[in-house]
């Protein structure tokens, strides 16, 4: 097999306008817990990080590039006029990489009636200045999505994540975001490969519920780990080490198992039992039902008081095991949403 070499990353200031025109703009519009007319909206591409689990690495391979923050406002200005957009969420897959254009970009929202949500990394935001923090809350911004991924700094070292986040760092952002009044997202990878993974487990439990004592309104997202092919990323070098490997045949990805994994559905990877499994998923239950997530726009107030009562003894006792009476009422009665990155 040959691989071409990378071309560069095409830089979206080069490109003609996007012929909105031809598609029907309301189909691409919603309701979120953001606004009544949320839009998806991409101000750049790619990522200037290289995180060993994560698929954006291994396709952009370090480059990022960004619209100008003039056309980024103009454009948002424009679906406002004529779509009555009034939310938007910036999908780019790292939106916070340079602190100037997040910041002329704030101004231009500001006063214009758009509440905005986008992703970042831990370590950007930690460097912003405490008067970009207010710039963006001044500007609409609500909410930030961070890959806190875990309590472990080796595991976040295994994961390649820049070398400056530490599970530190991430408490500090919950206390930082708290005093600027905006929701941080932190989403989770548990069940990394490890010699200890019930205690690895365990002590990324705490950590979640020790965010939530520092600010309660952090939504929190979790995910099991299943591993990406990036072949010079150690947390793939590590999953081998523990007997994880991939299909060798393109036919083999199409057995189910696979399909699942795929999908990340089943993360097949041989350290993590189904009882593990079973943990994480009876943690989260517990964490999303004691803190009903705020984008959860259907879910009624009654709902989330019902929801609250049955997930505070088990959240205070630490009593997560067979959560069923909520796994009924969240699916049987309410179709209740867990957190998730996008709002739509
Ligand atoms: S910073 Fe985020 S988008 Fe970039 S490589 Fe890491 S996980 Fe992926």
């Amino acid at each position: 097999m040959i691989h071409n070499a990378k071309r560069p990353v095409t830089d979206p200031n080069t490109l003609p306008p996007m012929p909105y025109h031809r598609v029907d703009m309301k189909r691409y519009i919603g309701k979120t817990y953001l606004g009544t007319r949320t839009m998806t909206y991409h101000s750049s591409f790619g990522c200037p990080f290289l995180c060993g689990f994560c698929a954006v690495a291994a396709i952009y391979k370090s480059r990022w590039v960004g619209k100008r923050a003039s056309s980024v406002v103009d454009e948002i200005l424009w679906f406002k006029d004529q779509h009555g957009v009034n939310a938007v969420e910036f999908v780019d897959n790292n939106f916070f990489v340079a602190e100037k254009r997040t910041l002329e970009i704030a101004a231009g929202l500001r006063g214009r009636g758009i509440a905005w949500w986008a992703e970042a990394r831990p370590d950007t935001l930690m460097l912003y200045s405490d008067a970009t923090w207010r710039a963006m809350r001044d500007s609409g911004c609500k909410m930030i999505f961070f890959g806190a991924e875990s309590s472990s700094k080796e595991t976040l070292e295994l994961m390649n994540k820049g070398g400056k986040q530490t599970p530190d760092m991430i408490l500090e952002l919950a206390a930082r975001a708290k005093a600027f009044d905006i929701i941080p997202e932190f989403s989770f990878v548990l069940g990394t490969p490890s010699d200890d993974v019930d205690g690895q487990i365990e002590r990324d439990i705490r950590y979640i519920r020790r965010i939530k004592e520092i600010n309660a309104k952090s939504e929190i997202v979790i995910y099991v780990f299943s591993p990406v092919f990036f072949d010079d990323a150690d947390l793939l070098q590590k999953s081998r080490a523990f007997g994880f490997e991939f299909p060798n045949r393109l036919v083999e990805w199409l057995q189910p198992q696979w399909t699942s994994f795929d999908l990340r559905k089943q993360p097949l990877t041989p350290w993590l039992k189904p009882r593990h499994l079973e943990q994480i998923s009876n943690f989260e239950r517990v964490l999303n039902a004691r803190f009903p997530t705020v984008s959860d726009i259907k879910l009624k107030r009654w709902q989330t008081g019902i929801l609250k009562t049955l997930g505070a003894w088990r959240y205070k006792s630490g009593f997560y095991i067979a959560p069923w009476e909520i796994r009924f009422v969240a699916n049987r009665l309410f179709r209740y949403r867990q957190p998730e990155i996008e709002g739509f």
